[in-house]
Order: C-alpha cells, then structure tokens, then sequence
C-alpha cells in the first residue's frame, strides 16, 4: 500500500519535514487517508473534518489539499483519532478511526496508542516497523454524512474598529474585539 503516491520511507521523509520528526500518529494518518481516498465513491470536491488536534491534522494536510488554512479543514477535537473526507456540497463522506479492537496483533501500536507504556519503554524501531507492516489494517472505514450546520458557508458578518485596540474585528464579536475581551494568550503587562 503507498500513501497517496508515496512510499513508506519517502512519506516518513516528508512528515519529518513538515510535522519536525517523524511522529507515529502523522505516519498511522497517512494510511487512514489513503484507506479514505480508497472508499471516496467519485472524483469530486472533498473537504475533511478531524476528530483530534494530535499529529492527524498534519497527515490531512501533508496528502490532501485541505488545509485549516483554506479553510477545507475542519479539527474538531474530541479526541478520537479519526478523521472523514466528505463532498462539500452533499456532505456525504468516509469516516476512518484507529480501531483498537484490531491492536491485537500490533502489541507494540497498541501499547503506545493506549498509552500503556512510558515513552522510555515505548520501542520506536519496533513501533515504526508494526505500522509499517499494519498498514490500514488497524483501522476502520464507516459511511457518513456531515451535518447541514457543517457545511454551511460562514457568511462575513462584517468588521468594526476595536475601540481598545483600533485593531478591526468581527462586528459580531461585541462592542470590543475578543481579544480585548480577555481571550487574546499573552500575559497583560
Ligand atoms: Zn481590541
């Protein structure tokens, strides 16, 4: 099985560069995007959703031409490892999962999955050579349909002056931007 027209090694070379290592949840993603790709019904416009915020985004955007930035990804973090490919319109779709009633015969996935083991313990080489070898065959594909509200277009709403900040904002945001507001990350000095 190749990922997308990858080899294993040249796919691990580009998760390398573009995740900083070659992390086991980005190479398992590139499998589950190809198993996807393997059970889309037609050629058509896909967009994807994301079940997690942990190394699959990253797979999604190495192989397909979804990205959060375009827009056409969608995380939606709750935590399963799971991610689907859906026509934009219709919103009919593929939903692929690391399954772990298929870890059996994968002890050394299954221990970092469910993270049984430390990350001293854990073997990487054996880990590495297990999913290489899995495949898709530790994951499961199920239909699906996304729901009407995630597929809709987000309208522009339009933009307004912060009055703290002058920065512009989203007008439906309130009377002063989100940042001001106290969501912005940076410690007030
Ligand atoms: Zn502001």
């Amino acid at each position: 099985m190749t990922i997308r027209s990858y080899a294993f090694e040249e796919f691990i070379e580009r998760v390398r560069s573009f995740h900083g290592s070659a992390a086991p949840g980005v190479v398992i993603g590139g499998f589950m995007v190809e198993m996807a790709y393997q059970h889309l019904f037609e050629e058509g416009l896909f967009d994807a959703v994301c079940e997690t915020n942990k190394c699959l985004p990253d797979a999604i955007q190495l192989l397909t031409p979804c990205t959060v930035g375009n827009g056409r990804l969608r995380v939606i973090n709750m935590g399963r490892y799971a991610m689907a490919l859906y026509e934009k319109y219709q919103g009919e779709g593929v939903r692929v999962f690391l399954d772990q009633t298929k870890l059996d015969a994968w002890p050394e996935v299954k221990s970092w999955f469910l993270k049984t083991k430390s990350k001293k313990e854990q073997d990487y080489q054996i880990l590495m050579q297990q999913i290489k070898k899995a495949e898709a065959e530790i994951c499961s594909i199920q239909k699906v349909k996304i729901a009407p509200r995630f597929l809709q277009k987000q309208h522009r709403t339009g933009f307004a002056i912060c009055p703290r900040c002058k920065e512009s904002y989203p007008i439906t945001d309130g009377a002063i931007c989100l940042g001001c507001q106290g969501e912005a990350p940076y410690v007030v000095s």
